[in-house]
């Protein structure tokens, strides 16, 4: 992959960055700008090499219509202010309103498409269909920078079509997630410990298959935990289960190196104000919900992690959104972020914005992927068809 220099002299030229801005939303807020400010390096390059700069990134998952509680609007203004620049906002994405915004453009400017998940072809399974559109959106510009690192493993047309009609570049956020990815996948240091946690096995079913016989030891907490213990014969009362997955984690478990919670914080609600208890993982009363790994769940995984030379994570340890329930995922994340000289990395958008909300320094680990999904597909081994297009 080629960085944003081999692309020549920027100045006065259009350029076409797909980034990843897909930010979470709260009655129209931005609840967390983490993926915004991780596009700002990029930016700032392309601003500050004169680059006529156009912004294209998709929000949440409007199915092929404009909706206008998934505009980039609350976008726009957030970039603007952290550029400390002006940033409009076409009111499409390659039509009449793109173009005449792209032609106002001085040395220097920034403009930023609308959800490009309005046009339905963005993600269209027909390749004529993309392939139309991406030459709609190529035109905007004369050549493309691709820094969304979360929507690589899509075969969308901002992703894909487009960098295949155009100069392309991977942008720094790119560049450094597979950098630091690879290190996983290629002949990692040991010990190499993996934590996964969130809410579903079937999600993640490929990740572990992939990553079980290359670790030392795979700490499992989260909602998955329950199909764990589940099919270690105990009872989880009115935990999240995955019937179906059960048999699955039984092979895992036969690895030997599977580690699960000893104890697990219960309730009867998922509420703020729930009664909690902690109870045995494997004497969880019928009617509770297990919520969060245990206090000495927490001490067990924190010495499974304190040797270990390479740390993935991936997934909070309970539901770290309400805090009777966010210790564990706290208690983990300290641990990691305690480790000295060890490469550790965080995958998935949730437990990236648990770093953040749980307060925990977000230098105190060697990475932070910005791409959930992307992240763990480079991790089971698969082509991302992103990455695909900007090596060609
Ligand atoms: P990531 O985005 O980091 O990959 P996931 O999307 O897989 O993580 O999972 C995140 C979600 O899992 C969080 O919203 C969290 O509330 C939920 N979760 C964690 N533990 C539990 C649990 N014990 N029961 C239900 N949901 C859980
Ligand atoms: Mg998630």
């Amino acid at each position: 992959m080629r960085s944003i220099d081999t692309l020549g002299e920027l100045d006065g030229r259009r350029v076409l960055l797909r980034a990843d801005l897909n930010v979470p939303l709260e009655d129209g807020r931005i609840a967390d700008d983490g993926r915004i400010r991780a596009t700002l390096p990029v930016l700032t390059t392309l601003v500050e090499g004169g680059a006529r700069t156009i912004v294209c990134a998709h929000l949440g998952r409007p199915k092929g219509a404009p909706r206008p509680d998934l505009s980039l609007g609350p976008v726009a203004q957030r970039l603007g202010e952290l550029l400390g620049r002006d940033v409009p906002l076409a009111d499409d994405v390659a039509g009449a309103s793109a173009s005449k915004h792209a032609d106002a453009l001085a040395d220097g400017d920034v403009l930023l498409l609308e959800n490009v998940r309005f046009e339905a072809a963005e993600t269209s399974k027909d390749d004529a269909e993309r392939s139309a559109f991406a030459e709609r959106l190529a035109a905007l510009a004369e050549c493309y920078v691709g820094d969304a690192f979360g929507a690589v493993h899509r075969k969308h047309a901002s992703v894909y079509d487009v960098p295949l009609r155009l100069p392309h570049a991977a942008g720094p956020l790119v560049l450094r997630e597979v950098e630091v990815l690879s290190r996983l996948t290629h002949d990692p240091e040991r010990p190499y410990v993996v934590v996964l946690g969130g809410s579903k096995v079937s999600d993640k079913l490929a990740v572990i298959e992939q990553l079980l016989p290359r670790v030392d030891q795979l700490l499992v907490g989260g909602g998955m935990c329950f199909t764990f213990l589940k099919a270690q014969g105990h009872d989880v009362g009115d935990s999240l289960l995955e019937d179906d997955q059960v048999e699955a984690c039984g092979r895992f478990l036969d690895s030997g190196r599977v580690v699960l919670p000893s104890d697990v914080v219960v309730a009867t609600d998922l509420s703020a104000d729930a009664t909690t208890r902690v109870v045995a993982a494997d004497a969880i009363p019928a009617d509770f919900k297990g919520l969060d790994i245990g206090p000495d769940s927490v001490d067990r995984f924190a010495t499974a992690l304190r040797d270990a030379a390479v740390v993935f994570w991936n997934g909070p340890m309970g539901v770290f959104e309400l805090a009777p329930f966010a210790a564990g995922t706290r208690g983990v994340a300290q641990a990691i972020a305690a480790l000295p000289g060890a490469l550790t990395v965080v995958g998935g958008g949730d437990s990236a914005a648990a770093i953040r909300a749980l307060g925990i320094d977000e230098s105190a680990f060697t990475h932070i992927s910005t791409g959930g999904g992307a992240s763990l597909e480079y991790l089971e081994g698969k082509t991302l068809p992103g990455l695909e297009a900007l090596e060609s």
